[in-house]
C-alpha cells in the first residue's frame, strides 16, 4: 500500500503541508503531477508558464532523485487518470493542497468521489494561504467583504502558529524508493520550451525596505515579482509572510489582499464564474467593439502609460500593480468594454495569472467588486502617469517611438469617455 502526493499548485518539497501529512501517513509517498488537458488544450502552445511548472517539477525530480525517490508526471484528464492509478496501485491514501477556484473544486469533488468508491482516503491541506474559507469571519459570522476590517482580523489572528513552516524534509526517508519512465516532455504535449529569464524565487530584505517609498513607480523596478512563484507555490507563503512581518507591513498587507481576494472567490464563487460581485453592475450596457479592444491589446489607445503597461504584458507576461489598475480602468471606464474581455486577456498573458486576484482586480477597476470606489471616480491616465512616471522612463522604456509621428492620437477624447462612463453606470445602477 502507497499514499500518493498530488502536487498541483505547490510545486515545491520545503514547508508543503500536505506533502507533510502525506509523509507522516505511515506509507510510503508517491508524488504525482497531472498535466492537465481541461487546462492545458487552450493554452498558446508557446506559453512560457508551461516551460516554468516544467522547471519546477525537473527540480523536485532532481531532489527527490537524491533520495532514490521520483515523481509520477501523467498527461490527459484528471478523472481518467486517477481511475487507472486506482486501478495499478493499491492506493492507502490520496494527500494534497486545496485549490479555491471553481475549476479546480469540481474537479477535486469528482476525483474525491473515484477513489471513495475503493476506501482510499482523499485528504485536502490548506498550504497556498494563511488563512482560507471561513477561517476569519466577521462578526456576524459572515465572511468580509471589505479589505480593510479583513486585514485587521487577519493580523490578530496570524500567530506563530499559522506561520511556521511544515518541516517536510525531516521525513524524507518516508517517499517509496523507485524510478520513474516515461516523462512526458513539453515537447511531446505539443508545447514549446521557452527560454524565458524567470523572476528569482528570493525576495531581497533590501527591497522589502524600500517597498513603501518606491512600489508605486513602476520604472523603479521595486515591487518583488515573486507573484509567479506565489502562483506555482515555488516559494512558501508562510516563509514570506514571517519575512514579511519582520521588514515591511505594506508588503505583508499585499500579501493579505492574495488571502482576501482568495476567500472571496470561496465565498462567492459566482464571481469566478463571470458575475459581478456587486450585481448591479451587471446591467451595464457594454460596448463590445472588437476594434477598440484591439487597440488596447496592442497598446495603441495613444495614452501612454495604458500603451506602456500592455506592451509591457505582452513583451514579458508581467505588469506593474500601478498600471495594471489605469490599463484595467481604461478599459472598463473609458472605452466602456466589458472586463470581462479584460480578465481573459490578463489571464492569457500574465505569468502570475491568479483567477482569484486578477478577478478582484478588474472588478475593482469597474468599480464592481469588493472595496471599488464609487463608480464616478474615474482615473485620469494622463494625471496617472504625471504622477507615477513623471520623468517618463516606464513609458519611454515600454514605448519606442514616444514623441514620434508613429505613436497614436488619443483614440478616445479623456472628457467624452468620462462623460459616457457616467451614462451607462448611472443608468445600470438606476435600473438596480
Ligand atoms: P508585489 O507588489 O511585490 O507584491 C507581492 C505579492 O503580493 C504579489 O506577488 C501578490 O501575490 C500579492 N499581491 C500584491 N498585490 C495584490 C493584490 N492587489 N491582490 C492580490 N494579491 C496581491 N495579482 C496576481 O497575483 N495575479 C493576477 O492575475 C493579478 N491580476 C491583477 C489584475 C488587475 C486588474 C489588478 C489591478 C491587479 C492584479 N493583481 C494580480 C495584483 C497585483 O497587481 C499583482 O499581484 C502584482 O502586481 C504582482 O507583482 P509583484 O509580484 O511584483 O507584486
Amino acid at each position: 500500500k502507497i499514499a500518493i502526493f498530488w502536487f498541483r499548485r505547490d510545486l515545491r518539497l520545503q514547508d508543503n503541508a500536505g506533502l507533510y501529512y502525506a509523509l507522516r501517513s505511515g506509507y510510503p509517498v508517491v508524488p504525482l503531477f497531472i498535466f492537465d488537458r481541461n487546462i492545458l488544450d487552450d493554452l498558446d502552445k508557446k506559453d512560457d508558464r508551461l516551460t516554468f511548472i516544467y522547471n519546477a517539477l525537473e527540480s523536485i525530480r532532481k531532489e527527490l532523485i537524491s533520495v532514490e525517490a521520483d515523481i509520477l508526471i501523467e498527461y490527459g484528464f484528471p478523472e481518467r487518470i486517477w481511475r487507472e492509478l486506482s486501478d495499478e496501485y493499491d492506493i492507502a491514501e490520496v494527500y494534497t493542497n486545496t485549490d479555491y477556484e471553481p475549476y479546480a473544486t469540481e474537479r477535486d469533488r469528482n476525483i474525491f468521489k473515484i477513489v471513495n468508491e475503493r476506501k482510499t482516503l482523499f485528504k485536502s491541506c490548506k498550504d497556498q494561504v494563511i488563512f482560507e474559507k471561513k477561517e476569519i469571519l466577521s462578526g456576524q459570522n459572515s465572511p468580509y467583504t471589505v479589505f480593510t476590517p479583513y486585514s485587521r482580523a487577519w493580523r490578530d489572528k496570524s500567530n506563530e502558529f499559522f506561520l511556521s513552516s511544515y518541516p517536510t524534509q525531516k521525513y524524507s526517508k518516508n517517499f517509496l524508493k523507485w524510478k520513474a519512465s516515461n516523462i512526458p516532455s513539453l515537447k511531446d504535449m505539443g508545447f514549446e520550451a521557452s527560454d524565458y529569464a524567470f523572476p528569482a524565487d528570493e525576495v531581497e530584505t533590501a527591497l522589502l525596505k524600500n517597498y513603501r517609498a518606491k512600489r508605486d513607480f513602476p520604472a523603479d523596478q521595486a515591487t518583488s515579482r515573486i507573484g509567479v512563484h506565489l502562483r506555482f507555490g515555488t516559494v512558501s507563503i508562510r516563509e514570506l509572510a514571517r519575512k514579511a512581518k519582520e521588514n515591511s507591513d505594506i508588503f505583508l498587507n499585499e500579501l493579505i489582499w492574495r488571502d482576501f481576494y482568495q476567500q472571496i472567490l470561496w465565498n462567492f464563487p459566482e464571481v469566478g464564474k463571470g458575475k459581478a460581485f456587486r450585481s448591479a453592475y451587471d446591467n451595464i450596457n457594454w460596448r463590445y467593439d472588437k476594434d477598440d479592444f484591439k487597440k488596447w491589446c496592442e497598446g495603441k489607445t495613444g495614452y501612454p502609460l495604458v500603451d506602456a503597461g500592455m506592451r509591457q504584458l505582452n513583451s514579458i507576461g508581467f505588469m506593474h500593480n500601478r498600471v495594471r489598475m489605469v490599463t484595467a480602468s481604461f478599459l472598463s471606464k473609458h472605452l466602456l468594454i466589458d472586463w470581462r474581455w479584460g480578465e481573459a486577456y490578463f489571464a492569457e498573458k500574465l505569468l502570475d495569472f491568479d483567477l482569484a486576484a486578477n478577478n478582484g482586480g478588474w472588478q475593482w477597476a469597474a468599480g464592481s467588486g469588493t472595496d471599488a470606489a464609487p463608480y464616478f471616480r474615474i482615473f485620469s491616465p494622463m494625471a496617472q502617469a504625471e504622477r507615477f512616471d513623471p520623468k517618463q522612463e516606464y513609458i519611454k522604456k515600454w514605448i519606442p517611438e514616444f514623441g514620434t509621428e508613429d505613436y497614436p492620437e488619443p483614440m478616445v477624447d479623456h472628457k467624452l469617455a468620462r462623460e459616457r462612463c457616467l451614462i451607462a453606470y448611472k443608468q445600470a445602477l438606476d435600473k438596480a
